[in-house]
Formats: C-alpha cells, structure tokens, sequence
C-alpha cells in the first residue's frame, strides 16, 4: 500500500501532495518561477548592476534572490557582487550555504555528535539493545530539534 503523502504548503499552507521534497506547492513554486524570470531579465536589462539594486529594483524577495546566485543563476549574466550571507552567520559569501568558518563549525558539531553517539552506543551495548535503539533515537531527535 502506498501511503498518500500530503502536507502544507510552506508558504500559502494550502494542502497539497509533494513530489520528493518540495515545501511548496504547485502555485507557489509557478509563482517563484515568474519571479526568477523576472529577475533573470531585470538584470539582463540593466547590466553591471549589483545584488542590492537588482533586489530592489526587481521587487524579488531577498531570499529568492540570493538562493539564485548560489544556484549560479547568474554566471555570466553581468550581475556585479554576486555575494550573498551566509545562512548561518550573515557573513557575506560567494559560493555554498555557510561561510569556511561556520563549515568548520558545523564539521565539529557533527563529529561532535558521532562522538557523542559512538560513547552512547558502547554504553548502551554494555547494557541492552533496547536501551541502545532508545538511545540512539533519542540521540536524533535532540540534534534534529537543535
Ligand atoms: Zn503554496
Ligand atoms: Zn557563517
């Protein structure tokens, strides 16, 4: 059996049934597409300008402006400063999702976590596997919530 998978729209909170791992619907990502064309030709119509002006003269969300550049959407499109903040930080970067610094930082929380969770599973396999499933659960949820 199949199980129907629907959810809410991030954005709108319509229901609707998701393909892979969308967060929006069909509407609202139709509606996203207009305005990266939209984007797209305002910076085709007014080259050498930079991110600032090309989100306030498009009227785009900042957001959907800055996951284009890091999508490369602009390579070679005569957008000047293709820069964007990190998503962490704010510190302002020209590639990826993080700055170096909070990639390091990240890096260490997850071998932080591996650690954490390597000392929870010899523990727990000194006692049960129970007790090391439960663990281990509870492990995940608590660096899922972080
Ligand atoms: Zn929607
Ligand atoms: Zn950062």
């Amino acid at each position: 059996m199949t199980k129907l998978n629907i959810r809410n729209c991030a954005r709108c909170k319509r229901i609707f049934v998701p393909v892979g791992n969308e967060k929006i619907c069909s509407d609202c990502r139709a509606e996203d597409l207009e305005l990266e064309e939209r984007v797209k030709n305002y910076v085709r119509d007014h080259p050498g300008i930079t991110v600032n002006q090309l989100i306030e003269g498009s009227g785009a969300p900042r957001n959907l402006v800055w996951r284009m550049i890091q999508q490369g959407q602009f390579e070679n499109s005569g957008l000047k400063d293709a820069k964007y903040p990190c998503a962490n930080c704010g510190k302002i970067i020209t590639r990826g999702t993080y700055c170096s610094e909070c990639m390091s930082k990240l890096k260490q929380n997850a071998q932080k976590f591996a650690n954490a969770m390597n000392a929870k599973r010899r523990k727990a396999e000194s006692t049960s596997n129970k007790t090391f499933s439960d663990s281990m659960y509870d492990a995940l949820d608590s660096s899922r919530n972080r």
